[in-house]
């Protein structure tokens, strides 16, 4: 499984995601983003194209 926590991307959250592919992961985190970290989400994340969010996300990945 590959796993991405909040924690690895600078963010002060417990949240860990955990998902087969790293696709999967991108899609949880941006959801888990929009619904947990509005101000971030609406400051930063949607201003973010697919490719900018997909590379956050991985570049953080690992194997759990
Ligand atoms: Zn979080």
């Amino acid at each position: 499984m590959k796993c991405v926590s909040c924690k690895d991307m600078g963010v002060d959250c417990p949240w860990v995601g955990k998902a087969r592919s790293e696709e999967e992961l991108v899609e949880m985190s941006r959801k888990h983003a929009m619904s947990h970290h509005k101000d971030w989400w609406e400051e930063t994340g949607s201003k973010m194209s697919d490719k900018e969010a997909g590379e956050l996300v991985k570049e953080n990945v690992r194997e759990c």
